[in-house]
């Protein structure tokens, strides 16, 4: 993946960021937030509101707070969903429940996966973090429809970045809630080692039938509001074909994603220390080294050049950060 296309899927807001968001309902509010902590939807009216994603930080102070500034008081909330169960995503449920007492949604796989501390498929002994998850008391499958604030919105389940994924769409004003399997010119990573190359021709499967809806505009896990979400599914459709034809490609979008995932969760950080950190998690030994490399190290070396080089990671004082939102 080239850098500029990189650098299109983590810039921050500007001002046609605004303009787009206008085109929202008035009743429908997006948060752009980070890349550790996944974006947020906010779905007022009807018989109260509702929170999909909680983002990645335990404490939910953050959140509780855009919440205050939109004049939602914790304690009105009436639902919190989750789009799939990675931390990034559920980690502010915990906070949120004990502020709100709201339930949680989620697919079944994501229930399941909730009431027995699932930690390999949910990725987290996979990257090393620490994590309890909160019981889902609602459960929704593929094709239920749901009155999510004032509007009424279709539960798609969305395999391949992660099994128990759903995304939500709302017909009339043609709305997606894509999660991570449309991002803008991009999909949350295919793991693979986790979940076997299927989670690959599922991602496929799951472009194909979003290729069929009509979206006017999609809301997705991470990065920017989707203008044109043909564009981005036509681009993601043709990403998956390369990761199939050639697996260095898939390696090569996972570790990159990975790599900078991992640093927001430890930065500031010395370069020594997050390379031990990283050296010793098991996705560098699945995915690392790929061709040209003599080792895992070597790659992460090169990588953390090219990220400097291109200004998304800065070294100061002899810690590491990362200038992409966290
Ligand atoms: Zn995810």
């Amino acid at each position: 993946m080239g850098r500029a296309q990189y650098i299109l899927t983590i810039r921050v807001p500007l001002i046609c960021d605004l303009l787009v968001m206008t085109k929202l309902p008035p009743s429908v509010r997006f948060w752009q937030r980070g890349w550790h902590n996944a974006n947020h939807v906010l779905l007022l009216g009807g018989e109260g509101p509702v929170l999909v994603d909680t983002g990645g930080d335990e404490d939910g102070a953050v959140l509780l707070k855009m919440m205050q500034a939109e004049g939602v008081a914790a304690a009105a909330l009436r639902l919190i969903v989750n789009t799939h169960a990675h931390w990034d995503h559920c980690g502010g449920n915990q906070a949120i429940q004990a502020a709100s007492g709201a339930p949680i949604a989620a697919n079944p796989l994501a229930a399941a996966w909730f009431a027995q501390q699932e930690r390999y498929l949910t990725w987290l002994d996979y990257f090393a973090v620490p994590f309890t998850y909160t019981p889902a008391g609602l459960i929704w499958q593929d094709g239920d429809e749901v009155q999510l604030g004032e509007l009424v919105w279709q539960v798609i389940a969305i395999p391949g970045h992660a099994p128990d994924a759903i995304a939500l769409y709302q017909p009339e004003h043609k709305l997606l809630i894509s999660a991570d399997a449309l991002h803008l010119n991009d999909c949350g990573i295919i793991n693979v080692a986790v979940h076997g190359w299927e989670a690959l021709d599922a991602a496929a499967a799951t472009t194909a039938r979003l290729q069929q809806l009509e979206i006017a505009l999609a809301l997705p896990g991470h990065g920017p509001l989707i203008t044109d979400a043909a564009a981005s599914l036509e681009r993601i459709a043709s990403m998956l074909a390369g990761f199939r034809a050639d697996p260095e490609k898939l390696h090569r979008h996972l570790v990159r994603r990975v790599f900078i995932a991992t640093l927001l969760g430890q930065q500031p950080i010395s370069r020594s220390a997050l390379l031990a950190w990283m050296l010793h998690l098991p996705w560098t030994s699945d995915y690392l080294p790929t061709t040209g490399y003599p080792n895992a190290a070597a790659q992460l070396h090169d990588l953390l050049h090219t990220f400097i080089q291109q200004g998304i990671v800065i070294e100061q004082n002899g810690l590491l950060t990362c200038t992409v939102p966290r």
